[in-house]
């Protein structure tokens, strides 16, 4: 790696940071053709949209761990620049320190659950009609305002119900001084760039960019659980995630398939990350092409493994609660892991 007076790490981050023009010169490029295109080549774009999400989200997370510049308006510059797409980035880069400070086993979870498809019908409905409604920033803006006017734990209350710690312990960091600042910046850049697609033409702002966006979103939210998922050990840091070494994965989002290497080291550069394969056990968890194949669905026969060590996890703690299970019982159970590693 090789840094200059302007780069911190690396003038190969500069590739990162291209990611903020070009994507915003397509999106225009593509709002201004949108009048003349035929619904199949709208429809057919919509895959190569997913990739510039998950483009846009590897450079950003490069950029959150390792700051790309020697300059701090630079670097607020760029991560409000990776702010044009998907959502502002200083609530989403806070809940991503939260999720590299907690342990935690995803093998119990579902991912259909966690992008909203076991929700009724009705529910989902609402959400995405919802998501008109906050096309320009509704619910980021309410949510400052109620920072600012209510206590913490209302707020948590109400943006997170489903987990309202996790929502104290995000909410509480935003609501810090700077990173209310940084993101009131961000949430600027973020509508800016959205009133500017709406401009250019309001029909593919609402018809196509945000059901687009709704739609990418939504399959993202599961991105820590294909992240994770079936890890051979969830709470030992050389094992706890799932790596994936596909070439095009890995070049589309600058390495986010070593997830393993990041997980041991969250603080080094991306260029370094394959280097740290050669250290780390063999017996972890790796899943080819892309971190999207690690879904139950394609690997049934895991998926009805896990199932069957929590089933019996579950009736071996039915007998110990019971007075007859074996003192052999709770070191195997996830609540005994989580407690026995959690400290
Ligand atoms: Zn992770
Ligand atoms: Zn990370």
């Amino acid at each position: 790696m090789a840094a200059n007076s302007v780069f911190r790490h690396s003038y190969w981050d500069a590739v990162n940071v291209a990611v903020i023009p070009g994507q915003a010169v397509f999106f225009v490029l593509l709002a201004r053709a949108y009048g003349a295109l035929p619904t199949t080549t709208l429809l057919a774009l919509l895959p190569v949209l997913y990739a510039l999400a998950l483009q846009n989200s590897g450079a950003n997370h490069n950029h959150h761990h390792t700051p790309f510049f020697r300059s701090r308006r630079l670097n607020a510059l760029t991560r409000m620049g990776f702010s044009l797409q998907g959502e502002p980035k200083t609530p989403h880069n806070i809940y991503h320190g939260h999720h590299h400070s907690t342990n935690r086993s995803w093998d119990h979870d579902s991912y259909l659950r966690i992008v909203g498809l076991r929700a009724p019908i009705r529910r989902q409905l609402s959400r995405f009609g919802l998501s008109f409604v906050e096309a320009l920033g509704l619910r980021y803006f309410v949510l400052l305002v109620l920072l600012k006017r209510w206590p913490l734990e209302r707020v948590a209350a109400l943006a997170s119900p489903a987990d309202p710690e996790l929502g104290r312990h995000v909410l509480g960091r935003v609501a810090q001084p700077a990173a209310l600042r940084a993101a009131t910046f961000d949430l600027g850049a973020w509508l800016g760039f959205r009133l500017l697609l709406c401009a250019i033409d309001w029909r593919f702002f609402f018809l196509y960019y945000v059901p687009a966006n709704y739609l990418i979103t939504s399959l993202r939210m599961g991105e820590d659980f294909m992240h994770h998922w079936g890890a051979a050990d969830a709470f030992d840091v050389r094992r706890n995630a799932v790596s994936c070494y596909g070439k095009l994965y890995n070049w589309l989002t600058f390495n986010l398939g070593y997830h393993q290497e990041h997980h041991l080291r969250p603080t080094a550069h991306w260029l370094s990350l394959p280097s740290m394969t050669e250290g780390l056990p063999r017996d972890r968890r790796i899943v080819p092409f892309s971190h999207y194949v690690n879904v139950p669905l394609f690997y049934p026969r895991l998926a009805a493994e896990i199932a069957r060590r929590a089933a019996s996890q579950v009736g071996a703690a039915e007998a110990a609660a019971s007075g007859s299970a074996s003192t052999e019982v709770g070191s195997g159970a996830p609540g005994a892991a989580a407690a026995g590693h959690g400290e």
